[in-house]
């Protein structure tokens, strides 16, 4: 396990544009974020993200979104709206939405040019004769019959594969490179294949669509990417980027791979994480457990802590997995400064003030945000019937050293209220403690105590009459293992406990205000969002993160 964090972020992206600025080659930068819209974005798109827009953005150039939709069987106009809304929820702009489907006439031009200059033919093997053909990285591949087919004859055929004339599966367009190669993908990699199916956007207009390496680096030609940045498994495809670059005469782009973000404890595939969804195991592409960037947003992850996190980890040439814990440090460093304190009680038990006036409500004032002084105060109504979380209180607690909070005789300060002592409590028929009785000092007042008293534990606390009720989603992590994408099957490690739900929390009544997305601090507990499901009647909180640090606390060690 291991970080980047102290190393100087994106530095040999930077000196491979910085010597190409020097040299001439390029006077401005061009970068591109390329996903596929076959599902939502996740956290590792999310670095992908940062790495093109800010490297743009360093060098005073542009970055475009250029969608590779070359699967019509896997991709959705859904995706595509999905994926521009996360984009900018992270605050990027893009220079121009393209998409790879747009240049299929230009591709289909260039792959009968490489037919033309007897670079490319028509294989009719099956899958099986091809893979038996294969060779190994020390032993060539064996040369198909149909290697050397005419130039006349390729073309006729590719035009009939392109016609829908042919079956799928029955024939592929390769290119005719080098079967002795040491890199398996320079042996007359496949360049198109047939699919008889209707794309999202192009329709049927196509029977014949290009394999990633005969469209994405064609794509960024054609856009004029100056630096197509990309993860570090497509470092054995760039010969064949750069083949294509010189046998086509297309406009020379450079591509740069860097390692892919893995987290541990996380699965970034969309692939996997589609069969989560299809499979119920999640609510969906946006259930907060997600890695995906909807899931984040709706279980109130700031969009700054994802950018900021994607910097600190930087980039690196080698992979590694990165602990989870420094995305949730980063979540709670942003929402520290920016989430107001409120007071909420998850888990609630009635105490009464014996000595405090019936009906009487004293309105205390308390900091919004010690972090910010521009958020000012709110009022927080106290009165004679209050509840405090039941883990506040212990019939026969351990010494005052080890347990500062409630017990029979004890003392603790309410927050912003009154030093209290209890006095009393009471027990149902199975020996829950449903009523703790106290009485209070009325010269302990907070900002006004001139009773020279000290104790020790402070609790937070919500007053009976106004408090609200909300449903809280407690959220755990979704697998187990700290490496999930190892097993074979990844629900095996799936977390039986990673939801929660609290029903019958008690909130302070200031978050009456709040609406769908805003996110709180209930104090000593974490940060709570709101969540989409709730309505007019039924408050309903995510947990975002809980206020526990194990990052931090393992950097200080
Ligand atoms: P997935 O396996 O989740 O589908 P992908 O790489 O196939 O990922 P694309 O939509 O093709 O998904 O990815 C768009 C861009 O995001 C690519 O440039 C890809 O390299 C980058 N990317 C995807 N996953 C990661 C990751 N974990 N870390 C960094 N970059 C990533
Ligand atoms: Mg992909």
């Amino acid at each position: 396990m291991s970080t980047e964090e102290n190393k100087p972020s994106l530095n040999f992206i930077e000196q491979f544009i910085e010597d190409d600025l020097k040299s001439g080659k390029h006077d401005k930068i061009q970068t591109r974020f390329p996903p596929e819209p076959n599902g939502y974005l996740h956290i590792g798109h999310a670095k992908a993200i940062v790495v093109n827009f800010e490297m743009a953005k360093k060098y005073k150039g542009q970055c475009n979104l250029r969608f590779d939709d070359t699967n019509p069987e896997k991709e959705k106009v859904d995706y595509v709206d999905g994926i521009k809304e996360d984009i900018k929820w992270l605050g990027y702009e893009w220079e121009k939405t393209l998409f790879t489907s747009d240049y299929f006439g230009q591709l289909y031009t260039w792959a009968v040019q490489l037919i033309n200059d007897g670079k490319a033919y028509v294989d009719d093997q099956t899958a099986e004769e091809m893979s038996a053909n294969r060779g190994t990285p020390s032993e060539p591949s064996k040369p198909s019959p149909y290697r050397d087919r005419s130039i006349e004859e390729n073309f006729r055929l590719f035009e009939e594969m392109k016609e829908g004339k042919c079956e799928e599966g029955s024939r592929v367009l390769r290119a005719k490179i080098d079967l002795a190669s040491p890199n398996m993908l320079m042996r007359d990699p496949a360049l198109y294949r047939i699919k008889n199916m209707p794309h999202h956007r192009t329709g049927s207009t196509w029977h014949v669509y290009p394999m990633y390496d005969f469209a994405h680096g064609q794509s960024d030609s054609i856009e004029h990417v100056t630096h197509s940045l990309c993860t570090l498994e497509f470092e054995n495809h760039r010969p064949l980027y750069n083949w294509f670059i010189k046998e086509l005469g297309i406009y020379p782009s450079r591509q740069i791979e860097f390692a892919r973000l893995n987290l541990s404890y996380t699965i970034t595939s969309k692939r996997k994480l589609l069969k989560l969804v299809e499979e119920d195991h999640v609510t969906g592409w946006d259930d907060p457990r997600m890695p995906t960037l909807v899931a984040m947003r709706r279980r109130g992850f700031p969009p700054k802590a994802i950018t900021n996190f994607a910097q600190k980890v930087g980039v690196a040439k080698r992979n590694n997995i990165i602990d989870v814990a420094l995305l949730e440090f980063s979540v709670r460093e942003e929402l520290n400064k920016t989430a107001n304190r409120v007071f909420g009680v998850l888990n609630p038990v009635k105490l009464v003030i014996e000595n405090y006036p019936e009906g009487k409500v004293d309105r205390m004032q308390a900091v919004n945000n010690p972090e910010d002084e521009t958020a000012g105060k709110r009022e927080l109504p106290f009165s004679r019937e209050l509840y405090i979380d039941r883990s506040d209180f212990m019939e026969n607690p351990p010494s005052p050293k080890k347990f500062f909070r409630l017990g029979p005789g004890r003392e603790v300060r309410l927050k912003y209220g009154y030093i209290i002592k209890c006095t009393g409590y009471e027990k149902d028929a199975e020996g829950n403690i449903t009523l703790i009785k106290a009485e209070y000092f009325p010269d302990t007042r907070s900002g006004q105590d001139t009773s020279g008293k000290k104790v020790k534990g402070t609790l937070s606390w919500v007053s009976a009459n106004e408090a609200v009720q909300a449903e809280i989603r407690l959220y755990d992590r979704l697998f187990l293992n700290e490496n999930p994408a190892n097993s074979e099957d990844i629900t095996e490690s799936l977390n039986p406990n990673s939801l929660t739900v609290v029903k019958n929390a008690v909130i302070e009544p200031s978050v009456k205000n709040l609406t769908k997305g805003d996110t709180v601090q209930f104090e000593r507990q974490g940060y709570f969002t709101v969540d989409e499901d709730s309505t007019a009647t039924q408050l309903v909180f995510n947990r975002t993160i809980s206020l526990r640090d194990s990052w931090g606390k393992a950097q200080k060690k």
